[in-house]
């Protein structure tokens, strides 16, 4: 590597941040899935990117003053329509996005690499077909095995959230009786 090679490799730039976030998570559902569902994920021509996404927010009176505060924060987004995701840089603390600092004063902010998993496990459910086939055998219910599932992997893989609590422990349920890969494609 010359000097200039070297300059640019450490350069850190959204994108390669975001790119090692992807690599590190991939790999982690890669394994996830060969394990225990004895084949790789797949997601197609995957597109992701990071955005801006939507922040819910109340006025509080806090001693006296109204503040604004934070009750909810959308930190990821997949489209199967396009197979694409979307990241909220706030996840990945390299990326010193300013919002950062003020949600974290109210609420836990999830790692870059399980919210990107979790998007992930959204796009083999769509690729193979099984977000499809849940949606037509259970209608708007689907979405509590999509989201099930997705929250239970995340979690097995990275670490408890507390992101769809009762979904999960549902999903949970499911997979105590007849494990994980039947649940995964009920
Ligand atoms: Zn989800």
């Amino acid at each position: 590597m010359n000097a200039l090679e070297a300059l640019y490799s450490e350069e850190l730039t959204d994108e390669r941040v975001l790119k090692r976030y992807y690599t590190k998570s991939k790999a982690r559902l890669y394994d996830f899935f060969v394990k225990n569902m004895d084949r790789l994920p797949y997601f197609g021509r995957l597109r992701i990117g990071l955005a801006k996404l939507p922040t819910y927010i109340a006025l509080v009176k806090e001693w006296g003053r109204v503040k604004l505060r934070p009750i909810g924060k959308v930190f990821g987004l997949y489209s199967p329509e396009t197979n694409t995701i979307l990241i909220d840089p706030v996840v990945m603390p390299e990326l010193d996005d300013p919002e950062r600092a003020w949600l974290r004063k109210y609420m836990d902010i999830p790692s870059g690499e399980s919210v990107l998993g979790h998007e992930m496990v959204h796009s083999d459910q769509a690729n193979t077909g099984l977000m499809d086939r849940l949606y037509r055998k259970y209608g708007q219910q689907a979405r509590e095995y999509v989201e099930g599932a997705a929250s239970y992997i995340c979690d097995a893989i990275f670490g408890k959230s507390g992101c769809y609590g009762k979904l999960k422990a549902w999903f949970g349920s499911l997979v105590e009786k007849s494990g994980l890969k039947r649940a995964y494609q009920s």
